[in-house]
């Protein structure tokens, strides 16, 4: 029983324990069962049963409640980063698409490579290569460069340059084509790749081709165009010469007033004609691309004065006043061609006069040292009738002028600011303008050139340091640029504009103990005149005071009255340096004293043969032989003629000349050829060479040299002048003349320059006789190895070379004086290097000729020593 009971109540005691324990125990395990199986966290397990049960339950369902909640946030989550990846996927689809399509649509090959090996192309790109885009992807793309290419593809893609570049690509048929390509590096597919954008430029190539071709066409074309013109104007020239050679032989006869008249009118007009061709010929020679320039030791202040001379007699006439300023001790001996820059200041000075009817021109020339170079800037002003702001940049173009009317006022073709300009750009200056119409113009000229080294300053001049002078002057800036010129030549200066208060002054001065010792006096003064003033002035200085007189026209009295007045000269204004030194030196001889130095006259006197020379004419056409004759004559030499160059050998070998005026250009035999046969016998005979000057129409650069090439020793520009003709003469027979004063002092031509100039020779050898000798044999030795070299190096094809040589030979030439060799030299090393091999090779005749007459001329040095 008791079993029974205790069996009972283990019985009764587990149905409870069940009720109460287990049921709610295993009703969570089927919750959580429910829960794990179904994902559903809403289930909640019920509260019941014990206490402990209870709470239980209510933590597995806080539990529960966390779970569901957790749940629902991850869902959210989940469905929010679908929704995304979708919308990425749809944008990058487009993307992809829109870039496709671009790709597809450009005119360019696009092409993605990494190191050459392609990862992707455009359709154009396969369409470029003549096959699909499978074909080439995966294929290396230096595999279709031109061999020729490559290097440099490979050279842009090793140095990632962005830069387009032009290769020959081959396409699948094996055709090349030419390309440009832009590289550049981008992010393709999370890599670092090169895209590459190819555009096939066949089509440009071509036309580019056919562009330098038409253009090439055009500039023959008009090369040719501008030879002929140079061609007509030459031939133009030639019978203008005969006009104005005769005009002005008959002007030099006697006529008739009306005669007189008609004959200025005739060599008035032909003048214009000539200066016209000119232009046009200049013109023409810049068109072509012919114009050479030279380089000869120049200075500009003589450029100048020689540029003034040409619009005196006008600016005179319209009594328009002119003034030359040159700032004191500007370096102003330069190199460069003389030719060219008197054409540039002629131009500008003779519009200056032209377009100027009352007031002044002022030429105004300044210059400052820089390195080796001289900096000049030359400005021409005038108080003429000015240029309209609107046309001042026209007035440059061919052709162009301000208006019309002007035109037919004054005339001139509208060629010479445009001429002058190009000049003055290739001798590397520019030129300006600044004008107010009414008011005037000034055109502005700067220019560098290389300094003339070989020049030494006047230092042997005399200085009139110490002395006193006014300036007794109606116009104003005359009279400060007057003082300026005093002053620079050593004078102590002042200025006064009344002729009454510079006698005073005079008189107050002479009282002080202080007197002027130069009183100038404007001859333009009327009332009193400066007859009387000058006479005022010498009475009341006690005769201490000389009077000089001024003036822009003729003295308004004779020599007489000037003496007679106390006034010793005239100047002329604007009065060149040489001039205005003499006749200062004239007038204060007697203050001078010792530094008294000869005068020098302004103009040469004709007919100044201290024995006459013998000339020979060789000139073909007959006109121009008349003239050449008359003006000899009328310089007082009697010359014989030939008709053509053989004559003109032949007469040489049977009379005895010491000059030949030889024509170049002439049937038979012409000037240059004549010149080489002469010269040939010469050498041969041992004779002494006969001076030979050439006469040519072939103006202008290069020409000069060509005759010196050829054995002439000078040359002159047709239409030959009375002036041209005794300049030349003077300046080869310097001794014949029988008043020294005239004959040239400072020579600029090459003609002047010696086989050996011995003062050189002693400068380098610092005068000792042992030195000389040394020098001298070693020369005899070295310059003609120097000369082999260079003949060698002419034989070849190397210009370096022939310049090389050509400097050394100059530089060697140079240190013994033997200026002639240097010159042929430095012709040379100038041809080589503007690459004229041919022109080199031309020259080397004279070369030998000149190292055979210096070694000669070493030789004497050598037995004389
Ligand atoms: P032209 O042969 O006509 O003088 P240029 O080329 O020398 O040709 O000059 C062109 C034009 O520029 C002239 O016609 C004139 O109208 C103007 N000009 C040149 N210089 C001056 C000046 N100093 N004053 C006024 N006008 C000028």
């Amino acid at each position: 029983a008791i079993f029974a009971v205790t069996l009972l109540l283990a019985g009764l005691l587990a149905v409870r324990l069940r009720a109460f324990i287990t049921e709610p125990v295993n009703r969570l395990a089927r919750i959580a069962t429910d829960i794990s199986e179904r994902s559903d966290y809403s289930l909640r397990a019920p509260v019941g049963g014990g206490e402990e049960l209870k709470t239980l339950a209510v933590a597995f369902n806080h539990m529960l409640e966390q779970v569901e909640d957790r749940d629902h946030r991850l869902l959210g989550q989940q469905e929010w980063l679908e929704k995304t990846v979708v919308e990425r996927t749809a944008e990058l689809a487009e993307s992809e698409r829109r870039f496709r399509q671009l790709a597809s649509a450009t005119f360019e090959g696009i092409l993605f490579h990494d190191q050459g090996t392609i990862l992707d192309v455009n359709e154009m790109m396969g369409r470029m290569y003549g096959g699909s885009v499978e074909e080439l992807v995966g294929r290396n793309a230096f595999e279709f460069l031109d061999a020729g290419s490559e290097p440099l593809a490979r050279e842009r893609v090793a140095s990632d340059s962005g830069e387009p570049y032009e290769v020959v690509l081959i396409r699948k048929n094996g055709e090349r084509f030419p390309a440009e390509i832009r590289g550049k590096s981008v992010e393709f597919r999370g890599k670092r790749v090169r895209v590459a954008a190819l555009r096939d430029i066949t089509e440009r190539k071509k036309a580019e081709a056919l562009l330098r071709e038409s253009k090439e066409r055009a500039e023959e074309a008009n090369r040719m165009k501008s030879e002929f013109v140079a061609n007509m104007s030459h031939e133009i020239r030639t019978p203008l010469n005969g006009v104005i050679g005769m005009a002005n032989l008959a002007l030099a006869t006697e006529l008739s007033p009306l005669q007189r008249d008609y004959a200025q009118t005739i060599s008035d007009s032909a003048q214009t004609l000539l200066a016209l061709v000119e232009d046009i010929l200049d013109f023409s020679k810049i068109e072509a691309g012919k114009l050479l320039f030279e380089d000869t030791p120049v200075d500009m202040v003589d450029l100048v004065w020689q540029s003034i001379q040409t619009v005196r007699a006008a600016a005179r006439e319209k009594g328009v006043a002119l003034h030359v300023r040159v700032a004191p001790d500007a370096p102003t001996r330069v190199v460069g061609d003389p030719m060219r820059i008197r054409q540039v200041l002629i131009n500008l000075i003779g519009n200056a006069v032209k377009f100027t009817a009352k007031g002044y021109v002022l030429i105004d020339l300044a210059a400052r040292r820089e390195k080796e170079r001289s900096h000049l800037t030359l400005k021409v002003a005038d108080t003429g009738i000015g240029i309209p702001e609107g046309r001042i940049d026209a007035i440059f173009d061919s052709f162009t002028q301000v208006d019309a009317s002007t035109t037919r006022l004054f005339g001139g073709a509208g060629l010479g600011l445009s001429i002058t300009r190009t000049l003055i750009r290739k001798m590397g200056g520019e030129v300006t303008v600044e004008s107010r119409v009414g008011e005037g113009s000034v055109f502005t000229v700067t220019l560098a050139l290389p300094l003339d080294r070989s020049s030494s300053s006047h230092s042997s001049l005399v200085s009139f340091h110490g002395l006193r002078a006014l300036v007794a002057e109606i116009d104003t800036l005359g009279r400060s640029i007057f003082r300026e010129r005093l002053e620079a030549l050593g004078f102590a200066a002042e200025e006064t504009d009344t002729s009454g208060d510079a006698v005073e002054r005079v008189a107050r001065a002479h009282t002080q103990g202080r007197p002027y010792d130069l009183v100038i006096l404007d001859s333009a003064f009327t009332d009193p005149t400066p007859l009387s003033e000058a006479r005022r002035i010498v009475a009341r200085s006690g005769g201490a005071t000389r009077v000089v007189f001024t003036g822009f026209s003729d003295p308004p009295f004779s020599a007489e009255q000037m003496a007679d007045a106390g006034g010793a000269v005239f100047i002329g204004r604007p009065a060149n340096p040489a001039r205005l030194r003499g006749a200062l030196e004239e007038a204060l001889a007697h203050r001078l004293g010792e530094r008294k130095a000869k005068s020098a006259g302004e103009r040469p006197q004709s007919g100044a043969w201290e024995y006459p020379l013998r000339c020979l004419v060789a000139e073909d056409v007959d006109i121009n032989r008349k003239v050449a004759l008359y003006l000899l004559e009328s310089l007082g030499v009697v010359a014989d003629v030939a008709h053509d160059g053989r004559e003109a050998v032949e007469k040489f070998l049977n009379g005895e000349y010491d000059v030949i005026l030889m024509d170049c250009a002439m049937p038979h035999m012409d000037g240059y050829e004549a010149t080489e046969a002469i010269r040939e016998r010469e050498r041969a005979g041992g004779l002494t060479p006969v001076i030979i000057i050439a006469m040519t129409a072939h103006v202008k650069t290069g020409d000069r040299e060509k005759c010196l090439a050829h054995g002439m020793n000078d040359y002159l520009s047709k239409p030959v002048t009375r002036e041209s003709v005794q300049a030349a003469l003077a300046l080869h027979f310097p001794n014949r003349l029988a008043d020294k004063a005239i004959a040239p002092k400072k020579v600029a031509a090459p003609t002047d320059s010696q086989t050996l100039s011995l003062a050189r020779l002693r400068e380098s050898a610092m005068n000792d006789p042992e030195i000389i000798a040394e020098i001298v044999a070693t020369a005899r030795t070295t310059l003609p190895a120097q000369v082999e070299r260079l003949a060698e190096a002419l034989r070849g094809e190397a210009v370096p070379l022939m310049e090389r040589a050509a400097h050394t030979l100059k530089g060697a030439s140079r240190s013994i004086g033997a200026e002639r060799l240097a010159e042929v030299a430095h012709l040379i090393e100038k041809d080589a290097r503007e690459g004229n091999a041919d022109l080199c090779r031309d020259r080397l005749g004279i070369v030998r000729k000149e190292l055979a007459a210096t070694l000669t001329a070493l030789a004497d040095v050598g037995t004389a020593g």
